[in-house]
């Protein structure tokens, strides 16, 4: 690896910190995922540095899940080498979750929300990163097969065994975030966050699920809230080789660079740059227009990306007239 790493004095004087939901967690305005550009197919050097820079930037919440890669752990692994390489003596400064939910190993028991597949994925995660504990571990997804009160049974002994320290699901609709929060309410560990996909294409969340976070007392952390580089310069002339779409991975692929939603990009890219922005900045301010949303998960190939969304947080809130205007592009109310 590389020199020693002795973060910026200044790193807390960058971002705002904003509770999640009625906890006592607070989360930067900008959160930093793992899901792509830390597996064993990119750089360990360029990893360390996206989290180095991160960190000095003010961002004190790292993302993961289990089967982040690839191949499936890698990024868990790749966390544990910077852990120990660079971050071990700030581990108290940082946030740094896990969850479980999606296929991870063969067999019956390594998939889904069964409290045998939580627990032990919980056990995996923790001996890949080499943490004694995470500070959110989530159920990624909901269990149709599984009672939610199994599920969320698991994230309350993780709590109780000092495993994990808050809980959390991720991709629950309004009516199971409901269920979820009243199983976990009942066993005395509260939900205190959910982490749904929301940007200017994807407004899911409008339709049910913000009013169940209000009334539950949930934070929102918004994933892919760039649209996975759709809402950024990325792709407005064409298709960089250093791009997640040119690099063919299976998420973002070039059929979803449709005419419509460049058009849509460009559109909004004038919009962003009239009041000073960035597309991606937009993007962000954008979803920050809710109050239930307590920070915005990006991903990052570059550490300039992330220098870039850091400084875009500054931004005045969108007025009315921007909102109409973005509107007016995207056609897409619910
Ligand atoms: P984004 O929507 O933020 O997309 C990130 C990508 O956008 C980057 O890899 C980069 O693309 C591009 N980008 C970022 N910043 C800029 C910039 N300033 N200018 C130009 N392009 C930029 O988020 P992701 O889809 O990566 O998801 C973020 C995190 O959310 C994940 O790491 C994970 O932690 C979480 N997540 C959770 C899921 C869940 O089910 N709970 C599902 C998916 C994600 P490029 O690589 O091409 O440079």
């Amino acid at each position: 690896m590389t020199e020693p790493y002795l973060p910026s004095s200044g790193r807390y004087e960058k971002l705002p910190y904003f509770r999640s939901g009625r906890s006592g967690l607070l989360l930067p305005r900008i959160s930093l995922g793992l899901w792509q550009n830390f597996g064993e197919t990119h750089p360990l050097a360029n990893g360390q540095a996206l989290l180095r820079r991160a960190f000095d930037l003010g961002i004190t919440h790292f993302d993961l899940a289990n089967n982040y890669g690839p191949p499936p752990g890698a990024a868990e692994i790749t966390f544990g080498c910077v852990l120990r390489e660079d971050f071990l003596p700030y581990r108290d400064e940082m946030i740094i979750s896990s969850k479980a939910g999606y296929t991870m190993w063969p067999g019956p028991y390594g998939d889904w929300g069964s409290r045998k597949y939580m627990l032990a994925s919980l056990d995996q995660s923790l001996k890949r990163t080499g943490l004694e504990y995470f500070d959110i571990y989530y159920s990624h997804r909901p269990d149709p097969n599984t009672p939610v009160e199994e599920t969320m049974g698991a994230l309350d002994h993780a709590v109780r065994a000092g495993k994990a320290l808050y809980a959390g699901i991720s991709n629950y609709s309004a009516d199971q975030t409901r269920a979820a929060a009243a199983a976990l309410r009942a066993l005395g560990t509260p939900c205190i966050i959910h982490q749904a996909s929301y940007n200017m294409f994807n407004r899911r969340v409008e339709t049910g699920l913000l009013a169940a976070l209000d009334d539950e007392a949930i934070g929102l952390i918004v994933f892919s809230p760039l649209a996975q580089g759709l809402l950024t310069s990325r792709y407005l002339t064409g298709t960089p080789e250093d791009s997640r779409v040119a690099q063919g991975g299976p998420f973002l692929k070039s059929e979803h660079l449709t005419p419509e939603k460049i058009g849509m990009a460009r559109q909004l890219n004038e919009l962003a740059q009239a009041r000073g922005q960035s597309l991606a900045q937009l993007a962000i301010t954008w979803i920050f227009r809710h109050k239930q949303v307590t920070s915005a998960l990006i991903g990052a190939s570059k550490v300039s990306q992330i220098e870039e969304l850091c400084a875009g947080v500054a931004a005045p809130a969108l007025s009315g007239d921007e909102i109409e205007r973005i509107e007016a592009i995207l056609q897409n109310k619910p």
